[in-house]
């Protein structure tokens, strides 16, 4: 069977072969392929040993030596070349403390999590599939390479990524490797949160978000951490809702965060992202998003104005886009808010201080004292300007911002 595979892929694999070694394209790549999906990236798999392959390629990047890989840049793009290996025992939930190179390509399989990760593909070879990729692939089913519990306790870590797989791939787990899930569940403590969050992000923002919800269906959830834990407390039934209706929503980071967070609070999601280490820039949005999630939005002209103005450009839009996912049967209310944004945007009301049609300095050739009080003049003239768009004239506010002056 042959599979199309880029061109920069071919030339390393064939470079490789040249110079009598083994070498495979290997694990996502020839799974998604086989699915029909784009790969996110292209890891070749070689009998050559981190030396020799940097002798055959000249440049290379050593991305990850002690782990047998380095990386070979074509047209800006990375290929990461791994010798065979047999892992050892696992220091953490990622990286071995000491691994083994071989000459056997299919000790190399042997060491991957999942069947559908573990085949390889050249055009001389064809796919070597040797624990039934093929028929997981084409079951749609997540089951570990050989006994699961052992797998998962080499590295717990790939029990989040089993729900992951499942939730990217809308792939049943074999009962086997669904069972092992619950066994493994309390290991999570010792891996660490970065990877965590992002598997459990990937699952986010993948076609079935909903998976999410098995991470506390086999009890993981209080091993990564107390906060999220406690997602699943009161709310339970509206956070099955939320995560059912998930799909529905742009796969952004800050809305599936959001919109799985959406009942806990504010304070709660902060917690929650905190402790997983979520980057700050997502923080910020889902807390905004979360925060006025529960608030009911009123659809006059100036409270809509108010809102758009607490927050940045977009977030508003995707405020409305979670309102209208998370709650379908306030849908005709949301829609009349769209409108009334729309109808801001359309007529350009002010709703930054940047777009006032007075500043600071204007104030100040008009005799206002610079000092403390400028910045309260000005804000009292944006609050004015919110209220009142029309009147957002520079002589106008002017007059209206000497005189507040003057008066006090
Ligand atoms: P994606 O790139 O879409 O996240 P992937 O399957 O390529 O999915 P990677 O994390 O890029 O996942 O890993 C590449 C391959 O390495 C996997 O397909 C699998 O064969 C192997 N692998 C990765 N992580 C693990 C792990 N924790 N345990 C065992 N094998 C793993
Ligand atoms: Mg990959």
């Amino acid at each position: 069977m042959q599979i199309i595979i880029p061109k920069q892929v071919e030339e390393i694999l064939a470079g490789l072969r040249a110079d009598g070694y083994e070498a495979f394209a290997v694990g996502g790549c020839v799974r998604d392929t086989l699915l029909g999906r784009v790969p996110g990236d292209w890891d070749i798999t070689t009998s050559a040993r981190p030396e020799q392959v940097k002798k055959v390629f000249g440049k290379t990047i050593d991305t990850g030596l002690q782990h047998g890989t380095v990386t070979v840049m074509r047209e800006h793009v990375g290929y990461e070349i791994t010798t065979y290996r047999i892992d050892g025992e696992y220091e953490d939930a990622r990286h071995p403390k000491e691994v083994a190179f071989t000459s056997d390509l299919k000790e190399d399989l042997r060491r991957r999590d999942f069947t559908i990760n573990a085949m390889a593909y050249s055009h001389e070879t064809g796919i070597v599939d040797i624990f039934g990729g093929m028929k997981d692939l084409k079951e749609g089913v997540v089951r570990c390479v050989g006994n699961a519990v052992e797998r998962f306790t080499e590295d717990a870590l790939r029990i989040l990524r089993a729900i992951r797989f499942s939730a990217q791939l809308n792939f049943t787990i074999e009962d086997e490797t669904y069972a092992a899930l619950t066994v493994i569940a309390p290991n999570l403590a010792n891996v660490s949160k970065e990877r965590i969050q992002a598997e459990l992000t990937k699952t986010l923002l993948s076609d079935h978000p909903e998976r999410i919800l098995l991470v506390e269906e086999t009890g993981m959830s209080p091993y990564i951490s107390a906060g999220f834990h406690s997602v699943f407390g009161t709310n339970i039934g509206r956070v099955r809702e939320a995560c059912m209706r998930a799909s529905g929503l742009p796969a952004r980071k800050s809305l599936r965060w959001a919109a799985f967070l959406s009942y806990g609070g504010e304070d709660c999601a902060a917690q929650i992202l905190k402790e997983l280490k979520m980057d700050n820039d997502t923080t910020d949005r889902v807390k905004t998003l979360v925060r006025w999630f529960s608030e009911e939005l009123q659809e006059d002209d100036c409270k809509v104005r108010e809102v758009m103005s607490s927050m940045e450009d977009g977030r508003f839009d995707e405020l409305l886009l979670l309102k209208e996912s998370l709650l379908p049967e306030e849908a005709a209310g949301t829609g009349r808010i769209r409108k009334t944004a729309e109808a801001v945007r359309s007529r350009g009301d002010c709703i930054r201080m940047r777009d006032m049609a007075v500043t600071g300095k204007d104030l100040i050739a008009a005799g206002v004292r610079p000092g403390p009080d400028m910045g309260n003049i000005l804000q009292r003239l944006f609050l004015y300007v919110l209220k009142h768009p029309e009147c957002n004239e520079k002589e106008y506010l002017l007059n209206m911002g000497v005189k507040k002056d003057t008066e006090e």
